[in-house]
């Protein structure tokens, strides 16, 4: 399988980063997500420029335009022959001699993308997941796409040592968003997602959601709710690039609309495949 690596696409296996690439010592980056589907990118355009502004709010400036990356990650699937799946990107500071404050004269970000192989979670997203409730305990820029992941990563862990899919995490009593999604709920036919804000990371697949709300005439609210919306709603799902539109029938082991699929979940379910299949091909 073949890599991008600072601009050019070699094989995997030869891209090796430095001990002192400050990615590497302090998570001194951010990276992008991107679905693949039938050999083709959804919603590229957002994922690249959400890119821009995470590393923009960092204060690294891409090495590339937005159409150089989409012409290289485009080569990247056809030569790792990828159908379904998805891109992995980031990008680093670069490698300088250990320091907190940013590298001084002339110092490269490092880009790296890579592809894998992962079909869609068909069977969850009929049955539903289970999912615990955590505190968030990250820090306050949620909204970068920032590669210092352990207050994620602790609240996957914690969910997954549960046995459980994700992790709801809440600031005292108001709901934020899951380890790696968006949450949602809905209540008298009403979709209430948390607003984006820098509590939350703006999710591409939110977008997607609240846009087939607004042309399909779903009421929906963006605002903060709260512990007790969230134990009372009719409805639970979250969102995700590759978890799309997935159902939450357990929180902390307590059954969600008696462990059915709610009919909105349902619908957006629907117009999420029909965006799949309007920007991929069946
Ligand atoms: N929130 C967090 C913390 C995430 O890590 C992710 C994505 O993995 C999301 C939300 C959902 O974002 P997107 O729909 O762009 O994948």
């Amino acid at each position: 399988k073949f890599a991008i690596f600072n601009g050019e696409i070699i094989e995997r296996s030869e891209a090796k980063v430095d001990v002192e690439d400050r990615g590497y010592q302090f998570g001194d980056g951010v990276y992008e997500v991107i679905r693949v589907y039938n050999g083709k990118m959804f919603t590229l355009k957002e994922h690249l420029d959400r890119f821009v502004r995470s590393s923009d709010s960092i204060g690294i400036t891409l090495p590339y335009t937005s159409e150089h990356l989409t012409e290289m990650l485009g080569e990247l699937i056809i030569k790792n022959k990828l159908h379904v799946g998805i891109i992995y990107m980031q990008i680093t500071r670069g490698i300088a001699p250990r320091n907190h404050a940013f590298p001084t004269g002339n110092v490269v970000p490092n880009l790296v993308a890579y592809t894998k192989e992962l079909t869609r979670p068909l069977e969850s997203l009929k049955t539903g997941v289970k999912t615990i409730l955590t505190e968030d305990i990250r820090w306050l820029r949620c909204d970068i796409k920032s590669l210092n992941l352990l207050g994620n990563i602790l609240a996957k862990q914690k969910a997954s040592e549960a046995g459980c899919f994700e992790a709801i995490q809440h600031r005292g009593n108001e709901v934020t968003e899951g380890s790696s999604s968006n949450i949602y709920i809905v209540k008298n036919g009403v979709l209430i997602t948390h607003e984006s804000n820098h509590f939350i990371l703006k999710g591409i697949s939110k977008d997607v959601i609240l846009q087939a709300c607004s042309q399909n005439g779903i009421p929906h609210e963006e605002r903060t709710f709260s512990l007790e919306e969230l134990e009372q709603a009719d409805e639970v799902f979250l969102s995700s690039t590759t978890t799309e539109v997935m159902p939450i029938v357990e929180m902390d082991g307590n059954q969600v609309s008696g462990g059915a699929i709610g009919p909105i979940t349902k619908k957006l379910q629907e117009l999420f495949n029909q965006e799949i299949e309007k920007q991929c091909g069946k």
